[in-house]
């Protein structure tokens, strides 16, 4: 057996390659996303220009004007309104004037006395003056009716113009949305067109390269674009789809795991039952049936996986000679075939000489 345990490193290092692994991640994840913006900036179906092409130009016009024309008539009924509230309120006036002035002839008729010049003047004016303002008054309401017909007129107008505009408005509002589908679903497949490979060259080196010093990297980019993807296809495809997607996805991941675990249960590398024995004899417990391995100080002392490191051990001499498990037969201390120490059955170096175990 040629592969030999890697280091581990001191805690600081793994420290910072986890650290770095998530920030490679965020990079990766990051470089996407401009990707994805710039497809995504890329423009689509513009709806004025459809909507000129369905609705006739002339009727646009049309309400326009009527637009401006009814502004126009509702800002002359306001002036007409403030106007004819002027008139009235001189008039009232006026008639609170005529009636004092003839309330005091009343008074002069009692006492037989005759109204002055000046007041009988007053009475007169003041009188004419009503009339006068009467009339205004009558010929403003006049106006300020023909205005209101008049903006009646053009409201009915603009009602029946707007209708028409709904009517042509409405096909080109369908066809907008059909480009605009269309547009998102082309964006959506330029997107995935650039992530799609990115993220099967990921998959492939997170499987192929599980072994690699360099599998953090991977496992950063890997992680990054499988992120990226799933955003991506969230956004486009309805959820109902991407529900199925999604659990598709984690069925075969999850799948592939299991068969992964069960060939390794089934058929056991040499290096995944290197790993097994070296932490099986590091515990002193048999490694194929987990009876304690009673050699040397522990000759008379039960142990489990759990409680191995905390039993207190006798002082006594190391014994080194070599040793079976008594309960399943393992030979699991030997003599070296090169120096003639004993040494690990079931691991692939002697301890003494190094030399490799030869099968
Ligand atoms: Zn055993
Ligand atoms: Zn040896």
């Amino acid at each position: 057996m040629s592969s030999k345990a890697q280091p581990k490193g001191p805690w600081v290092h793994r420290f910072l390659i986890r650290l770095f692994t998530a920030i490679f991640a965020v990079l990766v994840y990051w470089v996407l996303g401009f990707l994805v913006k710039d497809i995504q900036s890329i423009a689509g179906p513009q709806y004025d220009v459809i909507e000129k092409a369905h609705v006739d130009q002339k009727l646009v016009t049309k309400q326009q004007r009527l637009n401006g024309d009814l502004g126009r008539v509702a800002r002359n009924i306001a002036n007409k309104q403030a106007e004819l509230k002027l008139v009235s309120d001189s008039s009232r006036n006026l008639q609170k004037t005529i009636n004092q002035l003839i309330e005091l002839q009343k008074l002069s008729i009692q006492k037989s006395v005759a109204l002055s010049a000046t007041e009988q003047e007053t009475l007169s004016s003041s009188l004419s003056h009503f009339l006068e303002s009467q009339k205004q008054y009558q010929a403003h309401n006049i106006e300020l009716s023909t205005l209101t017909e008049q903006k009646r007129a053009l409201a009915a107008d603009q009602l029946a113009t707007e209708g028409l505009l709904e009517k042509q408005r409405k096909p080109a509002q369908e066809e907008y949305r059909q480009l605009r589908a269309k547009h998102q679903m082309r964006l959506a497949c330029f997107q995935l067109l650039i992530l799609i490979p990115l993220l099967a060259a990921g998959a492939f080196l997170l499987l192929r390269k599980r072994s690699s010093i360099y599998f953090p990297l991977f496992l950063g980019y890997g992680v990054a674009t499988l992120l990226k993807v799933s955003r991506v296809i969230h956004e486009y495809f309805p959820s109902r789809y991407f529900k199925y997607i999604l659990i598709l996805v984690l069925l075969v991941a999850v799948a592939k795991l299991l068969v992964y675990f069960i060939r390794v249960v089934a058929f056991p590398k040499t290096e995944w039952l290197t790993k097994q024995y070296r932490e099986a004899y590091e515990r002193f417990l048999c490694p194929i049936c987990e009876y304690p391995i009673r050699i040397g100080p522990r000759k008379f002392l039960f142990w489990t996986r759990r409680t191995v490191h905390k039993i207190i051990l006798p002082q006594s001499e190391q014994e080194n000679e070599p040793y079976a498990c008594p309960a399943c037969g393992t030979a699991l201390f030997e003599s070296c075939a090169d120096c003639n120490g004993v040494r690990h059955s079931l691991l692939p170096n002697c301890q003494h000489c190094a030399s490799e175990k030869r099968t």
